[in-house]
């Protein structure tokens, strides 16, 4: 097997290939719907909260409007999104905190959205890169953590230090691209329950591919 840094510059090559068109699926339309769409998006599928969120920013288009917002109301409102009352309770702080400390306008910097209530890093991540192209850190979702254990990039199971052995292989300019294409692999390739090896673009770089069954 290569040294880590060569599979990890061959693996970055391979993903782009392989998908090019990756993106953010979650939709919006500025960095506060981003925010909230990703604060909703734990634990449920971006498919879903694209459903939501699309009435959701019609009757809350801003952080102002939602930062009023009733506790039972935005419940029922997110309800479908699961974890629905610490997610209603977590927007409607995190909106709160976006008009009281900074004018109603999302933060755009790591520091300031992780001190928002509710967010943490990855969200942060994600808004920066997708909604301000930041690329101050790379986004460790599910996907990203299986998909970069899997190929030998990290034995870390903690996300922060999943994130840090990533950043110290792959090239700053790839960042947001690479945790896209990872997630799309995860999605499409590299399932949880059962991978699919034997199709994989990877699997000869891959340290945990299978052996094709016969
Ligand atoms: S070879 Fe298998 S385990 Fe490795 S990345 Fe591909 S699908 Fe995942």
């Amino acid at each position: 097997m290569r040294k880590k840094q060569e599979r990890a510059e061959e693996i970055v090559h391979r993903l782009k290939r392989m998908y090019r068109k990756a993106k953010c699926s979650l939709d919006f339309t500025n960095a506060f719907e981003l925010l909230i769409a990703t604060m909703l998006s734990a634990q449920s599928t971006d498919v879903r909260v694209n459903i939501v969120t699309k009435s959701l920013f019609r009757k809350y288009p801003s952080a102002e409007v939602m930062a009023r917002a009733g506790q039972v109301e935005m419940e029922r409102d997110v309800r479908q999104t699961g974890f629905f009352r610490n997610k209603a309770k977590a927007v409607i702080a995190a909106s709160k905190a976006i008009v009281e400390k900074h004018g109603g306008e999302v933060p755009d910097t790591m520091e300031t959205l992780t001190a928002l209530p509710g967010v943490g890093r990855k969200t942060a991540n994600v808004v920066l890169s997708n909604a301000f192209k930041k690329s101050v850190g790379i986004v460790v979702d599910t996907h990203v953590t299986r998909v970069s254990g899997r190929l030998g990039l990290t034995s870390n199971s903690d996300a922060v230090k999943i994130e840090e052995d990533l950043m110290k292989l792959i090239p700053p300019k790839e960042w947001t691209a690479f945790s896209h294409r990872l997630i799309a692999h995860g999605r499409e390739v590299c399932v949880a329950r059962k991978p699919k090896c034997a199709q994989c673009g990877l699997n000869d770089v891959c340290p945990s591919a299978e052996e094709p069954q016969e």
